[in-house]
C-alpha cells in the first residue's frame, strides 16, 4: 500500500500514520522529498481496510497495490488451477462445454437434451430445478423431481450435472444430484450461501453478479476457497450496462483480466450474455478465441415453448452448427473440443 502525505503536513502527522501501519503488521519505507513524503507499507493484509488511513489527518492519498483477495490470486498461486470433476478437467487443455435447459420441464425434455448434447461433445449436463425468476409468478422449477430427472438423463448418456444452489435449505438435496453447484448472479454476494456451497465439498460455479466488479466476484470467490474447497470455476454471464438491444453486456475483457488475476478456471455463458438466440454463436466464438476454458449454453427441443429462457435457447440443430465453430476456433489456439 502506499500512503501519500499533504504537502505542509507535520512530522506528528507522519508519525501517527507509520504508528498505526505498524499497529497493523506492516513494515513502513518512508520517502521523504523536499515537498511530500511517501509512505510504502509492506505486507499482505487482506483483512486490512485502507479507508481506516484516509480518515488520518494529513493523509492525501491510500493506494492499494496488492489485491484484496488472496487464496484466488495469481500471486498467491502461480499455476493454473485445474478443476477435476469425474474424468473432466476445467481449466486444461480441453474447452469444457456445459449445456441444456435453462429448466428441467419433464423427462422426454431433458433426456432428449441430454442425448443430443453429449452427442455434440459436450460434457456437462445443465438445468435448473430450483430457479431464481424476476417473478415470483414465472415458472420456479421441479425441485427434487426435476433433479431426479436431470441424474438419470446425465447417467444415461455419461455426462457430469451442474445445477444451480438457490438457497442453503436446498443444499442436502442439491449435493445429492449434482456434480458441480452453480451459484447464480443474484447470489453471488450471498456470503453465508457462499460459505454453504464451499463446505459441501463440490465444485462450485460462480456467476459473477449483475452489477460485480470482477474484484467483488474474486472477493466471493475467495468466501468458497476460504472454506477450504480449491474447486472453484468463475463464470462471466453478463453483466448490466446502458445498452438495451442485449439482455446484458458480456464482458468477454473479464477472460483475460481474470487469467492475470487469478489462478481459477473461467467458463463464459453468452446465453444469459445477450439473451438473443442469434448472437450466441459469435460471442461463444469469440469467448474461446479469448481463452476461456469452458462455455455454457441453453439448449431446448423447442424453445418456443421453453418455460424460461426460451428466446435464449438454442434447438438442436443451432447447438450442432456452434459446437462445430467453436471447436474450429479451439483448435486455432492450441485447444480442443472433443467429440462425443
Ligand atoms: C441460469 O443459469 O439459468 C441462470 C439463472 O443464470 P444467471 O444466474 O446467470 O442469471
Ligand atoms: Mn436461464
Amino acid at each position: 500500500m502506499i500512503v501519500v502525505m499533504k504537502i505542509g503536513v507535520t512530522e506528528e502527522q507522519i508519525e501517527r500514520v507509520i504508528e498505526q501501519l505498524n499497529d497493523h503488521g506492516f513494515d513502513v519505507h518512508r520517502s521523504s522529498g523536499s515537498q511530500q513524503t511517501i509512505l510504502g507499507a509492506i505486507g499482505v493484509k487482506p483483512a486490512f481496510d485502507p479507508r481506516h488511513l484516509q480518515l488520518l489527518d494529513g493523509v492525501a492519498e491510500v493506494h492499494r497495490v496488492t489485491e484484496p483477495y488472496k487464496l484466488a490470486s495469481r500471486s498467491w498461486k502461480p499455476e493454473n488451477t485445474v478443476v477435476q470433476v469425474g474424468n473432466v478437467q476445467i481449466g486444461g487443455s480441453e474447452v469444457v462445454v456445459m449445456a441444456g435447459p435453462c429448466s428441467i420441464e419433464s423427462e422426454e425434455q431433458i433426456f432428449q437434451t441430454a442425448e443430443h448434447v453429449k452427442a455434440c461433445g459436450a460434457k456437462v449436463l445443465r438445468g435448473g430445478a430450483f430457479k431464481p425468476r424476476s417473478s415470483p409468478y414465472s415458472f420456479q422449477g421441479l425441485g427434487e423431481a426435476g433433479l431426479v430427472m436431470m441424474r438419470s438423463a446425465a447417467d444415461a448418456h455419461g455426462l457430469l450435472v451442474i445445477t444451480e444452489l438457490l438457497d442453503s435449505a436446498h443444499a442436502d438435496v442439491v449435493c445429492k444430484y449434482a456434480d458441480i453447484i452453480q451459484i447464480g448472479a443474484r447470489n453471488m454476494q450471498n456470503y453465508s450461501l457462499l460459505r454453504v456451497a464451499g463446505q459441501s465439498g463440490r465444485p462450485v460455479f460462480l456467476k459473477r453478479g449483475l452489477s460485480a466488479t470482477i474484484e467483488e466476484w474474486l472477493m466471493s470467490a475467495e468466501y468458497i476457497l476460504a472454506e477450504n474447497n480449491p474447486n472453484v470455476i468463475l463464470c462471466e454471464r453478463g453483466i448490466r450496462t446502458f445498452e438495451t438491444y442485449t439482455r446484458n453486456t458480456l464482458d468477454l475483457s473479464a477472460v483475460p483480466v481474470v487469467k492475470s488475476r487469478s489462478h481459477l478456471p473461467i467458463v463464459v455463458d453468452p446465453s444469459h450474455g445477450v439473451g438473443i438466440r442469434n448472437k450466441i454463436l459469435p460471442m461463444a466464438l469469440a469467448a474461446v478465441a479469448a481463452g476461456a476454458d469452458g462455455l455454457m449454453i441453453e439448449v431446448h427441443p423447442n424453445p418456443a415453448e421453453a418455460l424460461s429462457d426460451g428466446p435464449q435457447s438454442l434447438p438442436f440443430d443451432h447447438f450442432s452448427t456452434l459446437m462445430d465453430q467453436v471447436r474450429r476456433i479451439a483448435e486455432v489456439i492450441g485447444r480442443s473440443i472433443p467429440s462425443a
